[in-house]
């Protein structure tokens, strides 16, 4: 379940890039827009935050920009699996 962080402003999603089938489009949590990380147009998301460990891209923070829901995105180390 999506219930960890306890965030007042605005909703907090998180996505586990790991359990998304495909090449990683997944809809918003909450609105339902397909997000798709290949779309760099920023017209259905923006990109808030980029979590970096050991030169690797870790976490990414998106925000829907339909709903404006905060969307944290994970496993992007797991993905790599090297
Ligand atoms: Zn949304």
């Amino acid at each position: 379940m999506m219930k960890k962080a306890a965030v007042k402003s605005s909703e907090m999603y998180t996505i586990d890039l790991t359990k998304i089938d495909g090449d990683g489009t997944f809809p918003c949590p909450k609105c339902g827009t397909i997000i798709s990380p290949d779309d760099e147009s920023e017209e259905t998301y923006q990109i808030v935050e980029t979590i970096v460990k050991e030169d690797e891209l870790a976490e990414l923070v998106l925000s829907c920009m339909k709903c404006k829901s905060k969307i944290r995105l994970v496993g992007f180390l797991a993905q790599k699996g090297s």
